[in-house]
C-alpha cells in the first residue's frame, strides 16, 4: 500500500456520479496528485485555487487511488473579480493538464502560491503573465530573453523574440526578419504595467503554449476570454 500526504492547491474535479469525484491537487511535496474522493455531505464544493491537505493511498503506484481532501482555508476564489477568476481557471487548467503525477515542482509551486496571492491585486495580469513564463520554463519550453540569439552577439538592445528558438533577438539582427519575429513586450525589459504590453506578452506565451502542448488548442476558452477581456480594458 502506498500512502502520501501533502498540502497543496486544489485544481479541479470531475464528477463521476454517486457523489464520487476525481480530484486533482497540485501538492507541494509530490506535484500533481489525482484521486477518487467522496465529498462529505454538507461540506460545500471546493473551488480551484483553494488550499487543501490531501491524503492519497493506492495499492499500486499506477492506480488512481483513494484520496481525502481537507480544506485549509486562507484563499477565497469567490472573492476574485470575474477577470481574475478567468486567470485562475486558466492557471488551474494548465497545471492539471500538463503536470506529471507525483513529480514535485518546487519552483512552479512557489510561483503558483505567489500568483494566487496576486490574483486579488489590481495588476494580477502582469503576475499571471510571469507565471506562464515560469510554467513554460518548468515544462522545458522556457523563453530565453537574456541575450541575442545571433551567434556571438552581445548587443543589449533586444527588441524581438524568435518564434522558432524562443530567444531574444537584438534590433540589428532582427531588422531584416522583423515580419517573422515577435516584438519584445516592454514589460519583459523594464517595469511596465501597461495592459497593452501584458496582452502582447500573453499572445507570445500563448503561441509557445500551443506549440508545446496540443491540449492548449482546445483549452483556451478561459484563456481566450482572458485575452479578449484584457484587450478590452480601456
Ligand atoms: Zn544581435
Amino acid at each position: 500500500m502506498m500512502e502520501i500526504q501533502s498540502d497543496g492547491i486544489f485544481l479541479g474535479q470531475k464528477n463521476l456520479g454517486d457523489s464520487k469525484y476525481v480530484a486533482k491537487v497540485f501538492s507541494q511535496d509530490f506535484g500533481l496528485i489525482s484521486g477518487l474522493f467522496r465529498v462529505p455531505k454538507h461540506s460545500g464544493n471546493l473551488q480551484a485555487g483553494e488550499y487543501v491537505r490531501v491524503r492519497w493511498r493506492a495499492r499500486l503506484e499506477e492506480h488512481l487511488g483513494q484520496s481525502s481532501i481537507e480544506r485549509l482555508g486562507g484563499f477565497d476564489p469567490l472573492g476574485l473579480t470575474p477577470r481574475a477568476m478567468q486567470g485562475l481557471l486558466s492557471m488551474s487548467y494548465l497545471l492539471q493538464t500538463a503536470l506529471n503525477e507525483r513529480e514535485a515542482e518546487a519552483r512552479l509551486y512557489e510561483a503558483t502560491l505567489y500568483l494566487l496571492a496576486a490574483f486579488s491585486s489590481a495588476d494580477w495580469a502582469r503576475h499571471y503573465l510571469e507565471w506562464e513564463r515560469t510554467f513554460l520554463e518548468t515544462m522545458g519550453f522556457g523563453l530565453d530573453l537574456s541575450t541575442c540569439a545571433s551567434v556571438g552577439c552581445n548587443m543589449q538592445n533586444l527588441q524581438y523574440i524568435s518564434p522558432k528558438s524562443a530567444r531574444a533577438v537584438c534590433r540589428e539582427h532582427g531588422a531584416p526578419y522583423r515580419d517573422q519575429l515577435f516584438e519584445m513586450p516592454k514589460c519583459w525589459q523594464e517595469q511596465s504595467t501597461d495592459i497593452v504590453d501584458i496582452v502582447a506578452g500573453l499572445h507570445i506565451t500563448g503561441y509557445f503554449l500551443k506549440r508545446a502542448f496540443s491540449f492548449v488548442e482546445t483549452m483556451p476558452e478561459f484563456r481566450r476570454n482572458l485575452l479578449e477581456n484584457l484587450a478590452d480594458t480601456p
